[in-house]
């Protein structure tokens, strides 16, 4: 059976991509990825609604940040905030998304 290398350590393997050590790393980091998004309750509809939210956002302002605590700013690393946070009641309607840059996001939610 022909071997290939390993993608992260070269090491000749029989699996399609990487070595067994580095075939588990990888899967558990992929399991883990993907537990913490919905633990949070970030499900499909949610970034798809998100998405929808900052495309608008950014056809009708450009990469703006309306500001949480600061004036408005350039930011190019917009996220979808909740208004409500969903730990209140708060749902992933439109209604309740609004643009934030990470940095405003963080700050308010560690308020
Ligand atoms: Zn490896
Ligand atoms: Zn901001």
């Amino acid at each position: 059976m022909r071997r290939r290398p390993c993608l992260v350590c070269s090491v000749l393997t029989r699996n399609p991509s990487r070595c067994d050590r580095h075939q588990a790393e990888w899967q558990a980091r992929q399991d883990q990825l993907r537990g913490s998004a919905s633990q949070r309750g970030y499900g499909t509809a949610y970034r798809r609604t998100a998405a929808a939210v900052l495309a608008k956002h950014r056809a009708q302002y450009g990469g703006w940040c309306p500001g949480y605590g600061v004036p408005a700013h350039p930011a190019e690393d917009l996220t979808a905030d909740h208004v409500l946070p969903k730990s209140r009641g708060g749902g992933d309607q439109r209604e309740n998304l609004t643009p934030l840059c990470r940095s405003c996001n963080s700050r308010k939610r560690n308020r």
